[in-house]
Formats: structure tokens, C-alpha cells, sequence
């Protein structure tokens, strides 16, 4: 506690100012202030992003790089400004190797459809880590199932760390592609992208990195990381739902066929042949979202205006402080004990459902997110149907934190 005090002396951040840009965090839940900590599955939007939105629909709602009318104009200026806001937030070299999509998920399925399974044949591997999501599992199998391809899954520790040994040894001549995730969603593991993707190179392996859970809160350099692709969904970064981003490689953008076609990607169409345009429209196919990206753009400023590493050291101080209060729990086994953790914390409890404490804390209106989080691989490596997972983000504090404790003492009571 001690330590804690003196660190949050020393970090300086103005949390109850930020709290004022979340309208949501005003509401209550069953009579009590609401305490919203399941941000890994979604974060709360600043007004700013809000009124983004509304701004695009009150003035210059319209479809964009269709029209030569001004609204249409307007519409597709923001659009492609949050293009090059999108490439500036995660450090792209070019606005060309970003493509929008709805979110992680429909990025990761977009590089397995069009860059992958074209080049994958019989006998070939993808290599996956323990702890992915299933997002970053099933788009996989998918095109393994179909080309008689194998995925391989690289071992985690009991701590909830990638085992980078057995992890190389997976790689072969085989191999087609690596993905893994930055950051665990469950443990709030964050990987050594940086080796993999060095040890990838050497075996001119391309990589994916699923960063769904470093986009939102630490500062991503997609140029110096080095990774081929890296997608993040939008709703997650304090943008909209229905939007996210798919980093590209320009060479891969360039040599990737769309699997979907549609309105605003061809370059010519006759009955027997269609030419697409070059960059990433090539893979927006019909009418994109457009408040999405224009929502997006406001929550890219948003995270800039407070910075990035700010962020990553409010949620990480948020961790330190969260878990020195489990050592006054000891019967809460928590999954995913390493050092190198982002702002997550998932536990179990011998005997108590996750869905039990998940129900009784919301009536202390907090929310917590319960189950197996999509990872049931993991689930099954740590033997537990499921976990409770807290998860921070930029407007939480350790008042909060204090009363999740309270309140968690009070449902275990009640569940023994
Ligand atoms: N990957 C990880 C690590 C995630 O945490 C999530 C969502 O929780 C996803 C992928 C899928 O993201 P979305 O549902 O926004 O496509």
C-alpha cells in the first residue's frame, strides 16, 4: 500500500478529469455508481468520439469516393483522414498499408483468405500460441481444413508465458505464416513480438500480430516492430463497434487478390473480367463504414491528446495496485502471473462458478467479464471452466479498485 501511495505521487494524471469525457460513467447500475471494468471486451467513448459521429450524421452524411458533390467530398475527406490518423497511430509508414475492416476479427480473416490460403498447400503449418483468441484460431483452421494444412500451437508456462524455446522449434520449412497475439486478452500477457518476429525473419516467415489488446493501451510501432500484419478492432481503442484496422505491408497489399468483391475496389468491370484498383481500397468492398472510421479518427485523438505511454502507466499502476490487494484473498488463484503484463486480471476460485461472482458483483454495479473469454484452449491448459476478469482502462481508479475489493469479500461471503 505504501509503495502504492508514493507511486501514484509520482505519477501524476488527472483521472477524474478524464472521467468527465465519459458520459457513461455518470449512469448507475441497480442503485450503485457504476464501476466499468471490462474494458478488455470493450471500452466506454469519450464525448468526442460521440459527437464525431453525430456531427457526420447532422452534416455531411453521404457515401464517400463516389460523388462529386460537396457533401460527398466532405465525407470522403474524413474518411481517408482517418486512414492517415489510423497509420500515424500505430506508426505505418503510409496511409497505403491500412485497410479498414470491421474489427480484429475480420482482419485476421482477411489475411488468411487472401494472403494466406493461396499460398498454403498440403502438409504446410501455422504456427498459433496456447493463449490466442478465438479469433486468431478459427479463421486458421478454417483454411487448414481446407488446403490439408496443419496448425501448430506453441506452449505457454504455468505463469502464462509463450515458452520462446519450444516456440522456435515449431517453426519449419513448412511454415506459413506466424500469429500470435501481442498481448493476452485472459492473462494480460505481453509477448516478445519483437523475438518472434526476429526469429521469423530469419526464416523469411511472415508474421501477424493480433494486437486487439496492445492497440488501446501501449504505443505500437508497426515499422520498427517489423511484423507483416497487425489488426486491432476500433471499439477497443475508445472508437465505435463495426470499425477496425488491418496493417498491411505495402508489398503484401500490393500482391493480395480481395476474397470479396463488391462496389468501390474495381478498376474496370466487364462480364468476363474485373481489374481492381492498387492500395487498400482493393479490400473495401461495398460501402465502408464511414461513421466507423470517422468515430475512429476522434478516439485516435483522443488517445493522443492524453498519449499512449500515459495510458500504459495509469493501467499498469491500476495492476500493481489490484494485485497487491489479491494477497489478501488467498484462496483466488490468479491465471496469468508474469511480470511483463498489461492492465488484466483474470482469477478463479475452487468451487465458485466465475458466472456466480460475475451476477453478485453486478449488483454492486460493477462489471467484470466472466467465462472463458474466447480462449477455451487456455481454459483448458489451466483445468478452469472458466475465470472473473477485471481489466482497466484509462478512466478507472483505485477507488474503484477499493470497492471492487469490498464488494468481492462481501459476494464471497456469500457464495461459501
Ligand atoms: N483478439 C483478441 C486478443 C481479443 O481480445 C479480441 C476481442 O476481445 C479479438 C481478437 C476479437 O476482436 P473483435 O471481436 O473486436 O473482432
Amino acid at each position: 500500500m505504501q509503495n502504492i501511495e508514493s507511486s501514484k505521487k509520482v505519477f501524476e494524471f488527472d483521472v477524474e478529469k478524464i472521467r468527465n469525457d465519459f458520459p457513461i460513467l455518470e449512469r448507475e447500475v441497480n442503485n450503485k455508481k457504476l464501476v466499468y471494468l471490462d474494458n478488455a471486451a470493450t471500452v466506454q467513448k469519450p464525448q468526442a468520439v460521440i459527437d464525431a459521429i453525430s456531427n457526420y450524421y447532422k452534416l455531411y452524411n453521404s457515401n464517400v469516393h463516389r460523388g462529386v458533390h460537396t457533401l460527398s467530398q466532405e465525407a470522403s475527406h474524413h474518411y481517408e483522414q482517418a486512414r492517415i490518423k489510423a497509420a500515424a497511430f500505430i506508426g505505418a509508414k503510409s496511409a497505403q498499408e491500412i485497410i479498414f475492416t470491421k474489427g480484429t476479427t475480420d482482419g485476421i480473416n482477411l489475411v488468411a483468405q487472401s494472403f494466406v490460403k493461396p499460398r498454403l498447400q498440403k502438409g504446410n503449418e501455422i504456427v498459433l500460441t496456447m493463449m490466442e483468441h478465438h479469433s486468431n484460431i478459427i479463421p486458421w483452421q478454417m483454411i487448414a481444413q481446407e488446403k490439408d494444412a496443419v496448425l501448430k500451437i506453441a506452449p505457454i508456462s504455468e505463469s502464462g508465458e509463450l515458452v520462446m524455446d519450444e516456440f522456435e522449434k515449431l517453426i519449419s520449412k513448412q511454415t506459413k505464416i506466424i500469429a500470435v497475439t501481442h498481448v493476452s486478452n485472459t492473462m494480460g500477457t505481453i509477448n516478445n513480438v519483437s523475438k518472434i518476429i526476429e526469429i521469423a525473419k530469419q526464416n523469411s516467415i511472415p508474421v501477424l500480430i493480433d494486437g486487439a489488446q496492445s492497440a488501446p493501451h501501449m504505443q505500437v510501432d508497426v515499422a520498427s516492430m517489423d511484423c507483416d500484419f497487425y489488426v486491432f478492432s476500433g471499439h477497443k481503442v475508445y472508437g465505435p463497434t463495426g470499425i477496425g484496422v488491418l496493417y498491411a505491408k505495402e508489398e503484401h497489399i500490393n500482391s493480395m487478390q480481395p476474397y470479396q468483391g463488391g462496389g468501390g475496389i474495381i478498376s474496370t468491370v466487364t462480364f468476363n473480367k474485373t481489374t481492381y484498383v492498387q492500395g487498400p481500397l482493393k479490400f473495401e468492398a461495398g460501402t465502408p463504414n464511414i461513421e466507423g472510421a470517422i468515430g475512429l479518427a476522434a478516439a485516435f485523438d483522443y488517445c493522443n491528446s492524453v498519449g499512449m505511454e500515459t495510458i500504459f502507466e495509469h493501467e499498469t499502476m491500476l495492476l500493481k495496485y489490484a494485485n497487491s490487494q489479491f494477497k489478501n484473498f488467498p484462496q483466488v488463484k490468479i491465471i496469468g502471473t508474469t511480470e511483463h503484463k498489461a492492465g488484466v486480471i483474470s482469477f478463479a476460485l475452487e468451487n465458485i462458478h466465475p458466472f456466480d461472482i460475475g451476477t453478485l458483483l453486478d449488483k454492486f454495479g460493477i462489471a467484470v467479464r466472466t467465462g472463458h473469454h474466447c480462449t477455451q484452449p487456455l481454459m483448458n491448459f489451466f483445468n478452469v471452466p472458466g475465470t472473473t476478469r477485471m481489466s482497466f482502462g484509462i478512466y478507472n481508479t483505485t477507488q474503484e479498485i477499493d470497492y471492487f475489493f469490498g464488494a468481492l469479500e462481501k459476494v464471497l461471503r456469500m457464495l461459501s
